[in-house]
């Protein structure tokens, strides 16, 4: 029986595991550096037809569907006015049991967390050496404890101490010069909009995206992107977001890009820096990156957690039927979500008022277009 170690308990890590686990031939264990799995209570996660077949596989459709929202819809919005522009049907690429979804990130991870025996996740393990020993891996975590593994899967988000340790040190997550404002806000704080539909507010150098988490007309999810510098200072101080003083200067910005009431009407708010990803490490033999850790794009296409159960699905089948072309299908993939992903942050921030006009034309004209969605969104949502 091979054994595999993952490294990390997100998303990734955790719809792995959970493929890994119905295959005999293979023993599954994740280190998780927390005491605990963190699953951001209260806010929504956004997940396209792409995993939600792949989530299907592992039991999905058996998950309340008080617990889950399929938007028919985007609405996209102008911010200054809240004037509507139009719609995206986005429920065109739904099929029966696929369909695209909204829910909290805690069911997600409690529906991944549950399925897994107990034994299989070991807490407070922080990795702190890899060594590769002929066709073996040996970990050390905490400094001192040794694990050996066939297989290492690494799965520790965006800012990977694992691939820091097998590309020496050499690739690093860059700052995206944008900062996300994460919150909950009610229904009957939200004016005119359709609550069966996602809807998303475009502005200067700022938009918004609300949309339920389930049918128990819970609070919505709020998720802002707000073009910010930070300077390198800022960008080591790590308590900076915990700063009372530089968050009420993030809200002053706010102020004066979207309406008071929905600024005023948030609850449960974080905010923190967005980075991404810049190139890609390929660590070879029985080594592999999955989720964040192989790559994060900016989040302006919600594909970050479809692309790790997507990333994730493919790695295991390469593992199990011997094959060794994980990466080429993956870049490819990659880099299409991610030149999609800042071309819609460049859309949703404009400013001149020519070119916003231009844009509102276009997007009118591009989401009626059969060919172009297809090609858009058809190619990333049918795997
Ligand atoms: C503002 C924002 C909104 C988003 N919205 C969406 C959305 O709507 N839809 C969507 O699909 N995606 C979205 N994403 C992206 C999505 O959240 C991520 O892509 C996804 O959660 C990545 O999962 P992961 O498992 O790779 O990493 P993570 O969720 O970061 O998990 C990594 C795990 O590894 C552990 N770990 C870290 N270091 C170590 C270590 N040294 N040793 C052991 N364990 C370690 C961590 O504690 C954690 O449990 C959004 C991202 C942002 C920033």
């Amino acid at each position: 029986m091979k054994k595999i170690a993952i490294i990390g308990a997100g998303i990734s890590g955790l719809f792995i595991a959970n493929l890994f686990k119905e295959n005999p031939n293979y023993h599954v264990t994740i280190y998780e550096k927390n005491s605990s799995i963190e699953s951001d209570e209260g806010y929504g996660i956004q997940l396209s037809n792409n995993s939600i077949k792949l989530l299907n596989r592992i039991g999905f459709n058996t998950l309340d569907n008080k617990d889950k929202f399929n938007p028919e819809k985007i609405d996209f919005y102008e911010l200054k006015q809240q004037k509507k522009i139009c719609d995206l049907n986005i429920s065109e690429f739904n099929s029966e049991d696929c369909k695209y979804t909204a829910l909290k990130r805690s069911k997600l991870i409690k529906f991944l967390k549950d399925r897994l025996d107990i034994n299989l996740l070991k807490y407070n393990h922080n990795i702190s050496k890899i060594e590769k020993n002929n066709d073996q891996i040996n970990l050390i975590f905490n400094e001192n404890n040794k694990v050996i593994c066939d297989h290492l899967i690494i799965s520790d988000g965006v800012f990977s101490k694992g691939k820091s340790l097998i590309s020496d040190n050499k690739i690093k997550p860059v700052f995206n010069n944008s900062i996300a404002i994460r919150g909950n806000i009610s229904r009957n704080k939200l004016n005119e909009l359709n609550e069966k539909n996602i809807s998303l507010f475009m502005g200067h150098n700022f938009h918004y995206v609300i949309y339920p988490v389930n049918n128990n007309n819970e609070a919505f999810n709020f998720i802002g992107v707000l073009k910010y510098k930070l300077t390198a200072n800022e960008l080591e101080n790590y308590s900076l977001f915990k700063d009372v003083t530089f968050f009420k200067g993030i809200k002053d910005n706010l102020q004066s890009k979207t309406s008071s009431t929905i600024l005023d009407h948030l609850t449960n708010i974080k905010c923190f820096p967005i980075f991404v990803s810049k190139g890609f490490v390929k660590p070879g033999k029985n080594i592999f990156l999955i989720g964040d850790a192989f790559y994060a794009f900016p989040p302006s296409f919600a594909q970050g957690a479809s692309q790790s159960i997507e990333c994730g699905s493919e790695l295991f089948d390469c593992i199990t039927n011997n094959k060794n072309n994980f990466y080429d299908n993956r870049i490819l993939k990659v880099k299409m979500i991610n030149n999609r992903s800042k071309l819609n942050q460049f859309a949703f921030h404009l400013s001149n008022p020519v070119i916003v006009f231009l844009r509102n034309i276009s997007l009118k004209i591009l989401t009626k277009n059969k060919r172009f969605l297809e090609n858009y969104l058809g190619r990333i949502y049918k795997n």
